[in-house]
């Protein structure tokens, strides 16, 4: 399968400045292909036939009109504002689509600086790799921090992260050996946590914004006290990315080490799907869910479900894991946040909020909640799709079938109340 890699170089002077004009060229291709597009728009209001120019049209006009003009253009490889504009055009498309945003202009020195190289000819290839360093069109050898087996890539993206830089392209891997009998593991990602699984397994949150936000603060201060433009100001400016990036690597590290954790030793993994927009507003979980990055932990655990030949389930979000008893499915429904333990009016059973949702997580199964005393006929849809282990055809059965789920969990509880 093919992954992606990302490691750091270690540039000389004369490369940093090499890749700061490769940012620049295409930064300024973006830009110059924005601004473009924006006219069309403008002149498509008056008249509909103006055709909104594709990355392939835009592409020909810089060639033609803005690369003679700018004799800097020469000096950089051309697949860097050729790639930007392809770049532009996609996040345009993305916006016509109305999935994000009108893309704006670039800033220089924002965070995000980057630039796309290409191999080349056969005849005369650009990139190469000897383990050590990796060679790049324009710009040649640039030393690797940690060593690589020396394989071929066609092409890589150059990205810069306050000081340091980053090469990242795509490599064919082989896929490594699977573990026998792998037991299935549902995960609660938690407020208190990073993460709860089923199994009883409990990863902590590394809290890094808690523990560096004095710091944190201390240079957000320094930086707005400094005078706009001044060097004290950009030395400023350059610690506080510095730590900025330090906190997001502690961060992605202990993310990295749960997935692998997960998508290693578990055939399926079913997580929630949180929608992470609606959470954002409620101020009193946002920092919490900041800290953990729902959006990495779900990008992590699809390629290394894969990875690992394990399966990735989203458990609809609607399903209301946390107000559940894992042990009698007795339905309880208000759990306020705060509230840390669940305690069962039904049963009597008591344990922690977390770990509770993370077992009725694991039970849960494509719309239907399937509790553990499942033998019972419960309600006539969730007796549809048999017990604990449904085989595929249920499976299919039960995608098919529009069910509201809210309604079934209620109905499940009180059979449940009738039988037990
Ligand atoms: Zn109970």
């Amino acid at each position: 399968m093919l992954l992606s890699f990302k490691t750091e170089l270690k540039p000389n002077n004369r490369q940093v400045t090499k890749f700061r004009q490769h940012c620049g060229v295409a930064r300024h291709a973006y830009n110059w292909g924005n601004s473009i597009i924006l006219e069309t728009l403008t002149a498509r209001e008056t008249d509909k036939t103006v055709k909104i120019p594709s990355a392939i049209d835009l592409h020909k006009r810089l060639v033609a009109e803005v690369k003679p003009l700018y004799p800097w253009y020469y000096e950089s490889s051309k697949a860097s504002p050729q790639q930007a504009l392809a770049e532009l055009r996609t996040a345009w498309d993305r916006c016509f689509k109305k999935v994000s945003k009108q893309p704006r202009f670039k800033k220089k020195g924002a965070s995000g600086d980057s630039f796309y190289l290409e191999q080349g000819t056969k005849a005369k290839p650009g990139i190469n790799n000897d383990g050590k360093r990796v060679k790049l069109p324009k710009i040649g050898w640039v030393r690797l921090h940690e060593p690589l087996p020396v394989t071929a890539f066609h092409n890589c993206v150059i990205s810069r992260k306050s000081d340091r830089w980053f090469i990242s392209f795509k490599w064919e891997i082989e896929q490594p050996e699977i573990l026998p009998n792998r037991p299935t593991v549902g995960v609660d990602i938690g407020i208190k946590e990073l993460a709860v699984c089923s199994n009883g397994q409990t990863f902590a949150n590394p809290k890094a914004y808690r523990r560096m936000s004095r710091k944190m603060k201390r240079l957000q201060r320094r930086v707005s006290k400094r005078v706009k433009g001044s060097n004290n100001r950009k030395k400023a400016v350059s610690k506080l990315a510095k730590l900025h990036l330090k906190i997001s690597n502690i961060r992605k590290d202990s993310i990295h080490k749960l997935t692998t954790y997960l998508a290693k030793n578990h055939s399926e993994v079913k997580i929630e799907d949180l929608n992470v927009k609606a959470f954002l507003k409620n101020h009193k979980l946002a920092g919490a869910i900041a800290d953990c990055g729902m959006y990495e932990f779900k990008r992590q655990l699809e390629y290394k479900t894969q990875k690992f030949g394990s399966k990735l389930t989203l458990v609809d979000r609607f399903f209301p894991s946390s107000q559940i008893c894992s042990t009698c499915c007795h339905h309880r429904h208000k759990m306020p946040l705060k509230v840390r333990a669940f305690e069962c009016p039904n049963c009597g059973n008591i344990q922690d909020r977390d770990l509770n949702a993370s077992r009725n997580i694991e039970r849960w199964f494509e719309g239907i909640f399937i509790p553990e005393k499942s033998e019972l006929a419960v309600s006539s849809t969730v007796s549809a799709c048999g017990v604990d282990k449904p085989d595929s055809s249920h499976a299919t059965a039960t995608m098919n079938q529009e069910i509201n789920t809210k309604i079934t969990y209620v109905q499940l509880s009180l059979d449940l109340g009738n039988y037990g």
